[in-house]
C-alpha cells in the first residue's frame, strides 16, 4: 500500500496515439477534485527522446507513490520499468456493468467481476527465437513421444510460470475476494488455465492457486480449463467474482470481459506490486481515432479512481466512480463508441459537473 502521508506524488504518462486525448480528459477531472497530489507529467510518447527521457522517467517513478499511464504502442518505454522494474505482478481488471453502458448482453444488470491477471511472466518474457537454437537441449516432446526436430525452419516461444509469482498472485486474488466479500461480494475465486494440455506449467499455476485458496475457508473455490471458462464468461458472467489466470489468457479474456460490459472504452485496470502500483486503461492506443477528439476517457478516468483508492483517497475515488456512472445513467453526454455524439472533452466536463 502507498504510504499514509497527505501529500502524494503521481507520475503521468499520456501514452501514444489517441491515448493523450483520454489522459487530458482524466487530468482535467482529477484536477477538479483538488486533492493534495503533485502530478509529474511527461510528454506523449512520440515526443520522447529515447534514453534521456527513460532515465528521467525512472527517477520520477522511484520518487512517486503511483503512476497513471496512458496506453502505449511501444514509444512510451517507461512501461517496462513500471511492470518489471517495479514488479507490479497483479493486473487487476474489474468488469462491472453500470446503467447506460452499451452492453451486448440481454441482461447485463449485476455483472460485477474482476480478472486478476499475472503481469510479469508466462509468454511475456520475450523468450523467442529460431528453433535451431534449441538443438543442444535435445528436447523431448511429451505429445510426439520423441525428440523435437529442431532442424526444420521455425520459431519457439517460452512460457515461464514461477512459484514465487504464482503464489503471490494467488494470494492477492484470495485477499481481493475476501475484501469484496466483506463489501457484500460473492466470496468466490475462479482459477483458469489450460491445465489439461499444459499439465506442468498451467497445472502448476492451478495447483498453487488451489493450495492458496484452501487457506481462505470463507472463499469458495472453483477451476475451469480456459476454453470452457471462455464460454462461461459469455454465458454466465453474473456467476463470476474474482478470476485469476496467467498473463496471456488474462490479456485476451479481459478484452472479452470489457466487451461484455459494453466496450474497451469502459474498462479500467490497476497493476499492483509489493511497494508500487500503476494504473491504465485495458484498451490500447486506438490509433484509428487519433486526433478526432472522440476517444472515450471513461477507462482512464476509472483507472484514476482505482489509483485514488490505492493512494488512500478512497472517498474521492468513490465520488469519481459515481460521477462517471451518473453520466452513463443520464445518457445525455456519451462518446460515439457508446452511441452518443459527445467529444472526449464534453464527457470530461459532464463528469466534473457530477462530482
Ligand atoms: P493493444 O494491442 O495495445 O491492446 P489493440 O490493437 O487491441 O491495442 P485498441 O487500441 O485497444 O487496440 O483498440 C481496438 C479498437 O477499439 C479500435 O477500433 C479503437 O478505436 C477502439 N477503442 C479502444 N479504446 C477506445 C476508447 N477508449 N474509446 C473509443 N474507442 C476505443
Amino acid at each position: 500500500m502507498a504510504n499514509q502521508s497527505a501529500n502524494k506524488t503521481v507520475v503521468v504518462f499520456p501514452g501514444d496515439d489517441a491515448s493523450p486525448e483520454a489522459m487530458n480528459a482524466a487530468m482535467e477531472v482529477l484536477r477538479a477534485l483538488s486533492l493534495p497530489i503533485n502530478y509529474v507529467e511527461f510528454p506523449p510518447g512520440d515526443q520522447w527522446v529515447r534514453g534521456e527521457t527513460d532515465v528521467r522517467a525512472r527517477a520520477a517513478i522511484d520518487a512517486s507513490d503511483a503512476t497513471l499511464f496512458g496506453s502505449t504502442s511501444g514509444k512510451t518505454t517507461a512501461i517496462t520499468y513500471l511492470r518489471w522494474g517495479k514488479e507490479t505482478y497483479a493486473n487487476v481488471r474489474p468488469a462491472k456493468w453500470s446503467k447506460g453502458y452499451r452492453s451486448p448482453m440481454a441482461n447485463p444488470d449485476g455483472i460485477d467481476f474482476v480478472i486478476v491477471r499475472e503481469n510479469l511472466e508466462d509468454l511475456y518474457l520475450g523468450l523467442e527465437g529460431p528453433l535451431e537454437t534449441l538443438e543442444p537441449l535435445k528436447l523431448h516432446s511429451r505429445i510426439l513421444r520423441r525428440q523435437l526436430d529442431t532442424r526444420q525452419h521455425g520459431i519457439y516461444a517460452i512460457k515461464v510460470i514461477t512459484e514465487r509469482n504464482t503464489r503471490r498472485i494467488a494470494d492477492f486474488a484470495c485477499r481481493l475476494a475476501q475484501k469484496r466479500k466483506r463489501a457484500g461480494g460473492k466470496g468466490k475465486l475462479t482459477c483458469t488455465s489450460k491445465y489439461n494440455m499444459l499439465p506442468a506449467a498451467d497445472g502448476y499455476f492451478r495447483q498453487i492457486v488451489q493450495e492458496t485458496a484452501a487457506k481462505y475457508p470463507e472463499i469458495r473455490y472453483e477451476q475451469f480449463i480456459v476454453d470452457d471458462f471462455a464460454r462461461r464468461l459469455v454465458a454466465s458472467p453474473h456467476d463470476l467474482d474474482v478470476v485469476v489466470m496467467p498473463n496471456l489468457y488474462g490479456d485476451i479474456l479481459s478484452d472479452a470481459a470489457a466487451g461484455i460490459i459494453g466496450g474497451l472504452g469502459l474498462a479500467p485496470s490497476g497493476c499492483y506490486g509489493e511497494n508500487y502500483a500503476y494504473f491504465e486503461s485495458v484498451h490500447g492506443t486506438a490509433p484509428d481515432i487519433m486526433g478526432m477528439g472522440i476517444i472515450n476517457p471513461s477507462a482512464t478516468i476509472l483507472s484514476a479512481a482505482l489509483m485514488l483508492e490505492y493512494l488512500d483517497f478512497a472517498e474521492a475515488g468513490r465520488r469519481l466512480e459515481a460521477a462517471v456512472r451518473k453520466v452513463y445513467s443520464d445518457g445525455r453526454v456519451l462518446t460515439p463508441d457508446q452511441g452518443g455524439r459527445a467529444k472526449t472533452a464534453d464527457f470530461a466536463r459532464e463528469v466534473i459537473a457530477n462530482l
